[in-house]
């Protein structure tokens, strides 16, 4: 038996609320959550959450109180703050709900839950990201079924036999029906990236991939794939891999692919996934790569600064920064 199971047990509960209180105010003052009002003043503690100060609004008509998880991702958690930093760090070092449920002690579907809370929070900070200059560009196929997506538990009704030994690649082009949709991988040789998940890999998709994530009118290099010889609006290049062409001066898209075999096994973590949680996935692991110069503490102290604002967390909460597009018909992130 050892004497510590859990390294949260080592975290001290009054310094993760100060540095919780820093991160909520530090661009603002102290407000009403509720009326905006500045004119509030301590009122007590809590029973259920050791350490956790309350306020009280002072403005007339309001009179209520809050503390500094009020409509925040965190409020309303059973668990200590501790918890949260901690699952926030781990999820960061690309663990899977299973392995933080297990290094934290609370239930897998606890976890579960939170996982998706966090990363649709730090995919708050993707969306409007739009890449210009150079840009590489590659598609992947990656196989995601019906993960988890049994109504009442138990065998699924798939309408189909289960895969068993998971399922077999056919050779050529992926598509969301056939459990295989496409990753389309948007780097810049400045260093951002933008990965989205769509149904499939027709012209049609891919020009209003680019004209989301590319700047009009910047120097595009891909592979010679007729879908990306169709798109409009870049200065594209293109090598031929058919014939054995992989660079021609400065046209390659090595950095997109490179990017593949850093995505391939950040998803084998997660031992198969679900295609509509696919860009889910997709989008944090976006997030992490646009972050990667900071280590893991830092990339987590973003994600938890953006789970304390009640806006972000609200919306965080139903998955609204996953791209759910309309033309790429992937199903939004299902919470819950
Ligand atoms: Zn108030």
């Amino acid at each position: 038996m050892a004497v510590l199971s859990y390294l949260h047990q080592l975290l001290n509960v009054d310094q993760c609320q100060a540095y919780i209180h820093t991160l909520r105010w530090q661009d603002r003052p102290l407000q009403c959550p509720r009326c905006q009002s500045y004119h509030v003043g301590p009122w007590g503690t809590y029973h259920y959450q050791p350490g956790l100060q309350r306020y009280r609004c002072k403005a007339k008509g309001c009179k209520r109180t809050f503390n500094d998880l009020t409509g925040t991702l965190l409020d309303g958690s059973k668990r200590s703050l501790p918890h949260w930093i901690l699952a926030t760090f781990l999820l960061c070092l690309s663990c899977s709900s299973r392995r933080i449920a297990r290094e934290l002690g609370v239930h897998g579907r606890t976890s579960y839950r939170w996982c998706w809370w966090l990363r649709n929070t730090a995919v708050s900070y993707e969306t409007d990201r739009q890449l210009e200059g150079t840009v590489e560009a590659d598609e992947l196929y990656h196989i995601a079924g019906h993960k988890g997506q049994a109504r009442q538990g138990g065998p699924k009704l798939l309408g189909r036999r289960p895969r068993c030994r998971r399922k077999q690649c056919e050779p050529g082009r992926g598509h969301y029906d056939k459990d295989r949709p496409a990753i389309i991988a948007w780097v810049s040789r400045q260093g951002a990236v933008v990965i989205q998940a769509t149904k499939d890999f027709t012209v049609k998709t891919v020009q209003k991939a680019a004209d989301l994530a590319v700047q009009a009118g910047s120097r595009l290099y891909t592979d010679s794939a007729s879908s990306y010889r169709a798109v409009k609006g870049y200065m594209h290049e293109f090598v031929n891999h058919t014939k054995k062409e992989y660079a021609r001066g400065d046209g390659h898209e090595n950095r997109a692919e490179c990017l593949f075999s850093l995505l391939k096994p950040y998803l084998r973590v997660f031992r198969g996934l679900s295609k509509c949680n696919l860009p889910g996935y997709v989008g944090f692991f976006q997030f992490l790569r646009n972050v990667r110069q900071q280590n893991a503490c830092e990339q987590a102290e973003l994600i938890l600064r953006a789970a304390l604002d009640p806006v972000i967390a609200s919306r965080a909460r139903r998955g609204e920064f996953v791209r759910c597009l309309d033309h790429f018909d992937l199903l939004q992130t299902a919470i819950n």
